[in-house]
């Protein structure tokens, strides 16, 4: 079995990364052909999308756009607690398509403040593209139409997810080794 140490702790290959791409090419020819026309604007949130936006982006051949954003806590206090903002967005999305493409979705909070940040600015339709779900841990609903793996509750690593910053580089996807 493959193995990896991350800082303190060690990690095995769970999706290859000839596994990862037949899978990320599968979407994105589905994304052609749901939105063939539709000059979809991708939404890469950073930082652990920047290698599955890559590959994703590769196996589109309709036109699209792509730009890369972040989801970052806001300083200062509301009632409802920390508030998360979004960085980056410079393009008017009123009436356009736009593709979410997130690393992993796991409870689905963070997917379901972006969306209502994105639904705030009228665009035509919001579609979700994850690298990886843990229906698991999801604690809201949410549509997921383009989703590559679905994954058990642990602790993974590589192809742009990281473990405090470091993993990011590994080509396969690895889980963590209780
Ligand atoms: P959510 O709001 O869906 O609970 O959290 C999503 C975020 O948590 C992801 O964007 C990612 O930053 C982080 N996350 C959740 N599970 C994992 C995991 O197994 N590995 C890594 N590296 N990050 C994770
Ligand atoms: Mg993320």
């Amino acid at each position: 079995m493959k193995t990896v140490q991350v800082k303190d702790k060690t990690f095995s290959v769970s999706i290859s990364e000839a596994e990862i791409l037949r899978r990320v090419h599968e979407v994105a020819a589905q994304i052609d052909k749901d939105l063939a026309g539709e000059r979809p604007l991708l939404l890469s949130v950073l930082n652990g999308s920047f290698m599955f936006a890559s590959d994703l982006i590769r196996g589109i051949e309709t036109p699209c756009e792509i730009s890369f954003v972040r989801m970052a806590s806001y300083s200062g206090t509301t009632s409802t607690g920390r508030v998360k903002q979004l960085l980056g967005l410079n393009e008017d999305i009123e009436g356009r398509t736009v593709v979410i493409v997130e690393d992993i979705i796991d409870s689905g909070l963070t997917m379901k403040e972006l969306i209502a940040i994105l639904q705030a600015k009228h665009p035509k339709e919001i579609r979700i593209a994850a690298l990886l779900v843990k229906p698991g841990n999801l604690k809201v609903e949410l549509d997921i139409p383009y989703c590559c793996f679905e994954i058990p509750n642990d602790f993974i690593v590589g192809y742009g997810l990281d473990y405090d910053g470091y993993g990011r580089n590994l080509r396969d996807i690895y889980t963590v080794v209780e």
